[in-house]
């Protein structure tokens, strides 16, 4: 169990089982981009244990590169806009691998992805940690899946809580 601000997370998903998963994905990356140099455009801040963890098991030629997406409302009717920072090469004929933390509404991805494909790259596929099908209000083709979970809060390996939280080897859920 652990307390970060106000509230208490109990043990969801154990370091152990999350580096089994990622094994298993980077063996099928492994294969799937055995003739291809992907580059791999790893979301921040969450992605950030995800994405080093599974590139060190990748043994393909990869190129590795960072985005944030950053968040703001345009008018107050508009709601959110996203906007990706940080990318500075091109991208255009790449084989892209966008690897996320995890997949709530799908909201975030949905906008990503259609701004990196209006780049024209050869191909983009995704790798989230989690998904939450249930949560899910924008349809999005997830290439690579660690582990469907219930829509519940977590926390934990990358992922925050106000900040806090992102520095364990284990993930969390909220009690
Ligand atoms: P989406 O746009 O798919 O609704 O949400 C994407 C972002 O919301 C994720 O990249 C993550 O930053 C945040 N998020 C969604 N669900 C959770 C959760 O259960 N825990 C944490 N810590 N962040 C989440
Ligand atoms: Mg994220
Ligand atoms: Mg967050």
């Amino acid at each position: 169990m652990i307390t970060i601000k106000d509230k208490t997370f109990v043990p969801f998903i154990p370091a152990d089982a999350i580096q089994e998963r990622i094994q298993e994905l980077a063996k099928q990356i492994n294969q799937e981009y055995a003739d291809k140099r992907p580059l791999i455009v790893v979301v921040l801040n969450g992605a950030f244990l995800f994405a080093a963890d599974l590139a060190k098991q990748l043994t393909i030629a990869c190129e590795i590169t960072f985005i944030r997406v950053a968040s703001y409302a345009a008018t107050e009717s508009s709601g959110q806009l996203k906007q990706i920072l940080g990318l500075n090469e091109s991208i255009e004929g790449r084989d892209l691998i966008v690897v996320e933390d995890i997949v709530d509404t799908g909201f975030t991805l949905h906008e990503v992805c259609k701004q990196l494909r209006d780049k024209q790259p050869a191909s983009l596929t995704i790798a989230t940690l989690l998904f939450k099908p249930t949560a899910l209000k924008e349809p999005l083709d997830l290439h690579y899946v660690g582990f469907e979970i219930e829509n519940r809060f977590v926390v934990g390996y990358g992922l925050d809580y106000d900040g806090l939280g992102r520095n364990t080897q284990d993930i969390f859920v909220l009690a």
